[in-house]
């Protein structure tokens, strides 16, 4: 049994939605292209789950937060893929690849071969298994990484009311189920190893002002230690956590968000790795030219470092899909691939925007007792990126040209003094 595709998507998360509305601008014809997913839903804005997603009034559902309407493009609903030829083959799980000869085996036992193939198997949530601590398949311990997880944790939350939850992470997928799980009325705990939350970007500074929020919400954050079991009842419902410093917490519901892992197992061997992820030049082609990756399983030069990353933020994922399109569908014209690093999060009434990379020296600005602030980070003499919370349309576009533009800086006063005036003046 097999089917034929001049043009393969692996995966049906983020960076699939994207690629397959560049690919129709492009002039793709009905029947040369297919989705392959393992989920069982057309593509959706993943960031969605973490938040519309579990609000107690009218939550975000499918398909309202089809892709791209992150991007304030057309929703893709699946009568698109169909008015469009787009084949979706959902519910499926690719379990091996031969990419020497170009094809796909699925789990059903189906062969579908290409021309070219997009990777976009995007990443998967790291287990509490993985640290040593069994537990992870009780019914109130929740992970979030997919549809099926966060309604589950939908499900969870609403037994909940009143009662007790711990967050074991202080990522940003830590601090916005958290956030969600007040406005649901629940109590929280957050719990994480570093001395602040958001370890990898924010400085202590910018954590302590969401950390005094948080805390005047009633969360309360236990730093500096980890989980090291879990406490059950006879039913094997989990009742309370035990911490490594030997405290414990009792627990309604737990929800784990302590990293991910690339799904790249299923070229490993085949294709060249980097960085954990599947290494791409600046046209997103893998080490075999029929190939490409894009989105969270992608490590790709980013020419503004001077240095390959793998990044795990949407933003990338999009752009680096329509990328790799434009790339297979022009390959003479299409320039090399540009990306300036962009995260962002939403909490409370709380936005955020980080451009850039966070190194060097942090210069901040704005009013931190206030709704507005900032920073930026100084490297070698250079601004690499900038940080801005509550800030206007153009003010969070001013940060984006500046930074992309690296502009020299000689005097760091100076820069503290203009504050955000510094990019919005140049
Ligand atoms: P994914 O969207 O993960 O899609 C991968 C797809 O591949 C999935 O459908 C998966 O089922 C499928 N797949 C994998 N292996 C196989 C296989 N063998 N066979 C078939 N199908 C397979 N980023 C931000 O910048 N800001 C945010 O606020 C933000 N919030 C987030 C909130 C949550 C809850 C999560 C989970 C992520 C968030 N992100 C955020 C990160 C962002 O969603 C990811 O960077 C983005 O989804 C990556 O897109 P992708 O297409 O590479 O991978």
């Amino acid at each position: 049994m097999g089917r034929a595709f001049v043009y393969v998507i692996l995966g049906g998360g983020v960076a699939a939605g994207y690629a397959a509305l560049e690919f129709t601008k492009k002039g793709v014809s009905n029947g040369e292209l297919c989705i392959i997913s393992e989920e069982p839903v057309a593509p959706y804005e993943r960031p969605a789950l973490s938040k519309g997603f579990l609000l107690p009034e009218a939550p975000a559902r499918l398909p309202a937060f089809h892709t791209c309407v992150g991007a304030n493009e057309e929703r893709l609903t699946p009568k698109w893929y169909k008015e469009h030829g787009i084949e979706l083959i959902l519910g499926t799980r690719v379990k091996s690849a031969d990419v020497r000869r170009k094809t796909l085996l699925t789990a059903a036992g189906e062969t579908i071969s290409y021309k070219f193939l997009i990777i976009a198997t995007g990443a998967r949530a790291l287990k509490l298994e993985e640290f040593g601590v069994s537990g992870s398949d009780a019914e109130n311990v929740c992970y979030l990484r997919d549809l099926a997880d966060a309604t589950r944790l939908a499900d969870v939350m609403q037994t909940s009311t009143g009662g007790n939850a711990v967050v074991i992470g202080g990522g940003y997928i830590g601090m916005e189920v958290a956030a969600s799980l007040v406005i649901n009325k629940i109590n929280v705990s957050m719990v994480f190893p570093e001395p602040h939350c958001m370890g990898r970007l924010f400085t202590p500074k910018i954590a302590s002002y969401y950390e005094d929020f948080y805390k005047s919400k009633g969360v309360n954050f236990v730093k500096g230690t980890v989980l090291s079991s879990f406490v059950f009842d006879p039913e094997g419902k989990v009742t309370g956590v035990n911490l490594k410093d030997g405290s414990n917490l009792p627990a309604d519901l737990v929800v784990v968000g302590i990293g991910i892992r690339p799904n790249t197992s299923l070229f490993e061997g085949q294709l060249t790795l980097e960085k954990g992820g599947i290494k791409v030049n600046s046209l997103l082609q893998t080490s075999n030219s029929s190939v490409y990756a894009v989105g969270d399983v992608a490590s790709f030069p980013v020419k503004i470092f001077g240095e390959s990353r793998r990044l795990e933020h949407v933003d990338a994922a999009r752009k680096s899909a329509r990328h790799a399109v434009a790339a297979i569908m022009e390959p003479d014209t299409t320039p090399e691939f540009d990306y300036l690093p962009f995260f962002y999060s939403r909490v409370f009434s709380f936005s955020w925007q980080f451009y850039g990379d966070n190194l060097g020296e942090v210069i901040y600005f704005g009013d931190f007792s206030g709704t507005s602030f900032g920073a930026y980070w100084v490297h070698k003499g250079h601004l690499v990126g900038s940080f801005l919370e509550g800030g206007s349309k153009e003010e969070y576009e001013a940060i984006a040209r500046v930074t992309r533009l690296k502009p020299a800086i000689d005097d760091l006063s100076e820069l503290e003094r203009q504050g955000l005036g510094f990019v919005v003046g140049l």
